[in-house]
């Protein structure tokens, strides 16, 4: 009768292979750029100074799949 020892199976966890500045999505790193609801209304509000609201309020948005980054 054999008396096999528990085999303990060690799950290491997945390292994150994301490389930095990708989406987390779909792992792109084409990122676009656009300007929030919030960005443009202060760019037609307060123009020429609306300029810098509206670069402040920019996201970063994936190309690919659309993710956008706050
Ligand atoms: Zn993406």
């Amino acid at each position: 009768m054999d008396n096999n020892p528990p085999q303990v199976v060690v799950v290491s966890p997945a390292p994150s292979r994301i490389p930095p500045g990708s989406c987390p999505m779909c792992y792109n790193t084409n990122w676009s750029t656009t300007f929030t609801c919030c960005g443009w209304c202060w760019l037609f509000l307060c123009f020429p100074f609306g300029i810098i609201c509206c670069c402040c309020l920019r996201k970063k948005k994936c190309s690919k799949c659309g993710f956008m980054v706050n």
